[in-house]
């Protein structure tokens, strides 16, 4: 392996088995350290919900306000994605009094309660919402059913800041329209999917899952998300990155298990990327060698179509997966809708592979734009299944429960009954993967 001082390459390799059996691994990227010692591997993972009780199968969902019963619990739409049977469009800034005539497969709408905030936009960086954002803000308080759902809004979140909601009654449409200027036009955006759970339920903890969308779904879900995040850039100029997750369950931290995947914009990239862009500028193979290759080395490749490969994480605080994009492009947008196809198809087997009680943390990693190196397109899929404590935080050594080796040998066999089953796109599964290495080819 190469290595020059200033690449954060580890001192010792990056993953090593005791005599004991314990496994100590070294992020080849981060230099975090993790521990996974024998006979903690088999503890049961899935999550049990605090409440189960029966469905009707028959009754529309009503479940949270992101159920597509309850479409003016959320802020306006920005946009929706329809289908009909194979053709899907994409509907921009949906009227309120049109919002029942078609039924969206997936949301696009501003956070209610947002990590980076309108108000620190305007205060830092003399930030203005788009002229888009504001005719859709004029015309939606325009409509009464529109000013009704957004003093709503305006109400709830008065409310949950320990304020007096009453004060929204008097408010003028200009008033109305100072306090819901985030609806429109901020920066932390929400992606929700159509079902809260999977068709024909008849139990309320059978949540509709990434993994349980088809392939065709879930490309669609990706590709959505990925406009969402190009759309933010082009609003915010002075966005320097926009972060793309997904939580999913209440350990993962997601407030509605109902699928949905989050966009935030900030205002620098984040110290990790600038490191790593560092370091690419010296070793520009950096994801190949450290990534990939190591991965290869160790046995850890899972899966691989022409666009993409997916293999075990190495010193992750968390079991994780990781999607790497195979294109020569950086930005998820450069990316060919075929290219897109093949993240998501891996992406879509590593989920269902994962099963839908697994609480896990999507989080894609992506070069901020505008930087003169190249960097790939990546998704992490993180099992939250422990919770780091004392040790961690007086060791910084974080104790996974599950060894790289270990994950692999609970998630192929499974990809390959789903395989089998059709669950997911045709892909290659271990072995038939080939030699992988060095098969990233970003900037090339
Ligand atoms: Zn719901």
């Amino acid at each position: 392996m190469t290595t020059t001082p200033d690449v954060p390459s580890p001192p010792v390799p990056p993953l090593r088995r005791m005599a004991d059996g314990t496994v100590k691994q070294i992020n080849p990227f981060t230099g975090t350290e993790v521990w996974t010692v024998p006979g903690r591997a088999n503890r049961p993972i899935d999550h049990a919900p605090d409440h189960v009780a029966a469905v009707d199968p028959d009754a529309a969902e009503a479940h949270c306000a992101f159920c597509v019963t309850r479409l003016r619990e959320t802020t306006p739409e920005k946009a929706r994605l329809v289908r009909d049977g194979s053709t899907w469009t994409v509907l921009d800034e949906v009227a309120p009094d049109h919002l029942d005539r078609t039924t969206p497969e997936f949301r696009l709408f501003g956070n209610l309660f947002e990590i980076v905030s309108m108000d620190y936009w305007k205060a830092v960086h003399g930030y203005r919402m788009s002229d888009r954002a504001a005719t859709h803000q004029r015309a939606y308080l325009a409509s009464p059913a529109g000013a009704d759902q957004v003093r709503a809004l305006v109400r709830a979140r008065i409310a949950a800041a320990q304020g007096d909601p009453a004060a929204v009654d008097s408010m003028t449409t200009d008033e109305l329209a100072a306090h819901s200027e985030s609806f429109f036009g901020g920066c932390h955006d929400v992606v929700a999917a159509r079902r809260h759970l999977t068709d024909g339920a008849t139990r309320t903890d059978r949540h509709a899952s990434s993994g349980s969308l088809t392939p065709d779904e879930h490309e669609q879900f990706v590709a959505f998300t990925v406009r969402a995040m190009r759309c933010l850039y082009r609003d915010n100029p002075h966005a320097r990155y926009v972060s793309v997750f997904q939580n999913w369950l209440k350990p993962a931290g997601a407030s509605f298990a109902h699928l949905h995947k989050q966009l935030v914009a900030i205002d620098q990239a984040p110290a990790k990327t600038d490191r790593e862009l560092a370091a690419l500028s010296i070793v520009p193979d950096l994801y190949n060698t450290l990534g990939v290759d190591v991965a290869a080395a160790e046995g850890l490749v899972l899966a691989a179509n022409e666009h993409a490969v997916a293999v075990v994480g190495v010193g992750h605080r968390y079991p994780a997966l990781v999607i790497y994009s195979r294109s020569v492009a950086s930005l998820p947008w450069e990316h060919s809708p075929e290219e897109v196809r093949g993240i998501s198809d891996l992406l879509h087997a590593c989920h269902a592979a994962t099963g839908p009680l697994v609480p896990c943390n999507e989080e894609w990693h992506a070069r901020p734009p505008g930087v003169g190196v190249a960097m790939p397109w990546r998704i992490v899929l993180k099992w939250r299944i422990s919770n780091p404590a004392g040790f961690e935080g007086a060791t910084g050594i974080f104790v996974n429960t599950i060894d790289p080796w270990s994950l692999r040998d609970r998630v192929a066999p499974r990809l390959a009954e789903l395989r089998d089953a059709g669950r997911i796109a045709d892909m290659m599964l271990g072995a038939e993967c080939g030699d992988v290495r060095g098969s990233l080819r970003y900037g090339r």
